[in-house]
């Protein structure tokens, strides 16, 4: 399963000024049965790999990259017609660099791309989609926590057991029937205090980003009193379940049907959001030109990007500047500049650096309006009270 600290080592990986692109990324997406034959998708898949050691062998690439490309082909050899899973590779010969993926089959086709970095758009998407989550199903004496990442659900084993239930005999019925009643009582929010401690200590050591509950209404109530700020926070949602009983596959569907509309409400939130802050002039910008000053200037809390989105830009080969403009000097530093084909390979990567959050819009005709583009902003440089004096001391 690939992890954050997985894509942040991908988006590190830049070939040096005098190399020419060397960066090689596949993703295999599978095809139905009916849709095409394996036989068929082999031939596509040579043809792709043929027309791509043709283009660089015109730009004079290296054998290394030769042979990554036949890696290619040989293990796309073994991922056989009835292969469920959609895979990405990462490769650069250079550097004897080598990953393999398995993801999701929810990519938008099988690509090869040779670049001078990985071509990560993909990849940002369908991890922008699937945030770590963690399921949490309990009742008054039970809870069973599950990690749902990639739409792969794994439950989490030993963490919590049912408490030792008191017997109904202690004493006589009557007032110690009452004192064991309320003892009974007493466990039950003692461990719903337990389980919200357990989640606040898993958030602070970052092991998810959103939650989501399967309990009862009753247990929702007493749970929700114990859960610290921060956690509903990251609440997306809970469904009805009984704890006992329920099938890993089941809660897979319910927590990803609320995952993607929760997923849904956010972005058309944040899209009108960005827009009505962009509008008033405030934190909020649109259009490529704005977007990359504000990315330059550190301001972005989260990009928005039309799904299909792609733009000519220029990259300054000295300090890495991005322009819109296809400009053949840098405007800060003064050397010359390379054109890239699409702005977003440099994008997507500086993102996953620097942390920004990624959002990928679709179908939304205000967004396509503006240019399919846009960020919301932490702070706007141009109008911070008195920013950028340090006074030292
Ligand atoms: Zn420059």
């Amino acid at each position: 399963m690939i992890t954050r600290e997985d894509i942040r080592e991908l988006a590190q990986l830049q070939c040096i000024e005098d190399e020419e692109g060397c960066a090689l990324t596949f993703y295999f997406q599978p095809r139905t049965p009916q849709n095409k034959s394996h036989r068929e998708e082999a031939i596509l898949l040579k043809d792709l790999v043929r027309d791509t050691i043709r283009e660089a062998e015109k730009g004079g690439k290296n054998e290394s990259l030769r042979r990554d490309l036949q890696r290619i082909v040989d293990l796309a050899g073994r991922l056989h017609g009835n292969q469920a899973r959609a895979k990405a590779v990462f490769a650069c010969g250079n550097r004897h660099f080598w990953r393999e993926f398995d993801l999701p089959p929810q990519l938008s086709g099988t690509q090869l791309f040779v670049n001078r970095r990985f071509h990560l758009k993909p990849l940002a998407v369908l991890l922008g989609a699937h945030p770590r989550i963690c399921v949490v199903l309990l009742d008054r004496h039970k809870a069973r926590v599950f990690d749902l990442r990639l739409d792969e659900v794994k439950e989490q084993e030993g963490l919590f057991r049912p408490l030792p239930r008191r017997g109904r005999g202690d004493g006589f019925a009557g007032y110690d029937g009452g004192h064991a009643e309320r003892s009974v009582q007493d466990e039950a929010l003692h461990h719903f205090k337990f389980v919200a401690e357990h989640l606040r200590e898993a958030l602070e050591k970052d092991l998810f980003d959103n939650l989501i509950f399967g309990c009862q209404e009753s247990n929702w109530h007493d749970l929700e009193t114990h859960l610290h700020p921060y956690l509903k926070k990251r609440m997306l949602g809970r469904f009805s379940a009984d704890v006992g009983s329920m099938k890993t596959e089941q809660v897979r569907e319910q927590a990803g049907r609320i995952l993607r509309e929760s997923q849904d409400e956010r972005r058309r939130n944040l899209v009108k959001e960005v827009l009505d802050q962009a509008k008033s002039n405030s934190r909020g910008v649109t259009g490529l030109r704005r977007v990359l000053r504000s990315l330059e200037m550190g301001e972005v809390q989260t990009l928005l990007m039309g799904e299909n989105y792609r733009a000519h830009a220029v990259e300054c080969t000295g300090c890495g500047h991005l322009d819109a403009h296809m400009v053949r000097y840098c405007p800060a530093c003064g050397r010359s500049t390379r054109e890239l084909e699409d702005v977003c390979d440099a994008i997507v990567p500086a993102t996953i650096r620097r942390d920004i959050e990624l959002f990928y819009v679709d179908g939304d005709p205000e967004f396509d309006k503006v240019g399919n583009i846009a960020a919301l902003l932490r702070f706007r440089a141009d109008q911070s009270k008195g920013g950028g004096v340090a006074v030292a001391s």
